[in-house]
């Protein structure tokens, strides 16, 4: 199912024609970080189905415990930020917050809960995992 999105601006744009069921809830340092909230969510969409449909974004990159660079857009109006990528996957991560419809996708997992904040509660029983995706990341 097509999943389409943008900034709260509504300057940056994308869609993406295919997505995998792999949605994750990152407990991660770096996603952290970068987006000033406590967790991040993402839907795993692959790279040839993804496409910016108005303005380009700006992006970051950074090192992480990943042997490639990690690059992550974000509205370089407003700051919200949009993907996650790896220079060596052929999936880049779309944050479910920026959907136009977040309800569409369901998350499957937690990942890098070894970094979760202690007092974020999840009432949820979807499997946890210490690092990435078990499959690809
Ligand atoms: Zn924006
Ligand atoms: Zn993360």
């Amino acid at each position: 199912m097509a999943l389409e999105g943008g900034c709260f601006c509504g300057k940056v744009r994308y869609r993406a024609d295919d997505h995998t069921e792999s949605v994750a809830h990152c407990h991660c340092k770096h996603c952290r970080a970068s987006s000033g909230a406590t967790l991040m969510t993402w839907v795993e969409v692959p790279r040839a189905s993804f496409a910016w449909t108005a303005e380009p974004p700006a992006a970051h990159q950074h090192d992480s415990d990943w042997p490639t660079e990690i690059t992550r857009a974000f509205c370089g109006e407003c700051g919200t930020s949009l993907t996650y990528e790896r220079a060596d996957s052929e999936f880049l991560d779309v944050s479910v917050g920026s959907l136009d419809d977040p309800a569409s996708v369901s998350p499957a997992h937690h990942v890098y809960i070894d970094s979760k904040i202690p007092w974020l509660e999840m009432g949820d029983d979807l499997p946890r995992h210490a690092r990435g995706r078990p499959e690809s990341r």
